[in-house]
């Protein structure tokens, strides 16, 4: 297999970031093995996992959206059956077929670079390569990609106000997070 160019947006995880990850997640992120993407103020958006745990589960899901506003609005997409349309178009389109599969594939060629899981080998996320069952899983791959790698990512990606091609900072939206300074977080 021929070596992926590196992440474009990865950086290093610090403690501040899994504190964050914390108040995001209201638990602690496991696996996380750095940042895929960040959200216009520097909080962790896109975290890299690792597709096994500490504790031996296998996580399939290695780029796992974890930013509060950008979850919700997905949500509300996937709540008007966004994804069933989207699905019926994987049926009938090739070309977004066939770059839906490439997606699929360079899903699972990113995660065995930090590791392999038999039970998920071949199982990627989202419902790639032929169905959309998470927005969330595929939103995370094209945010940590970049445009061009997940075609009906980045369709619905683009349907949203402020994310493409620049993650800004909508968190204080949420009522979840403080709005963006540099003081430490509130915990
Ligand atoms: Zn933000």
């Amino acid at each position: 297999m021929t070596a992926l160019a590196p992440l474009p947006y990865e950086t290093p995880a610090d403690s501040r970031d899994l504190a964050v990850m914390r108040q995001q997640l209201g638990r602690d992120m496991r696996g996380v093995v750095s940042v895929a993407r960040r959200c216009g103020c520097g909080r962790p958006a896109v975290v890299r996992t690792a597709p096994r745990l500490e504790d031996g589960t296998p996580f399939p899901t290695s780029l796992y959206l974890t930013l509060p506003w950008l979850t919700l609005e997905l949500s509300r997409l996937e709540s008007t059956g966004l994804m069933a349309e989207l699905s019926d178009r994987l049926a009938v389109d090739e070309e977004l077929a066939a770059g839906y599969r490439r997606a699929h594939e360079r899903y699972l060629a990113r995660r065995a670079e930090i590791g392999e899981a038999d039970e998920v080998r071949h199982i990627s996320a989202g419902g790639m390569p032929t169905r959309v069952k998470c927005l969330h899983a595929l939103a995370g791959q094209a945010l940590a990609e970049g445009p061009g790698v997940n075609p009906v990512a980045d369709e619905v990606l683009a349907t949203l106000d402020g994310v493409l091609p620049d993650l800004v900072c909508r968190c204080s939206s949420t009522g979840t997070e403080e709005p963006a300074t540099d003081e430490e977080p509130a915990r």
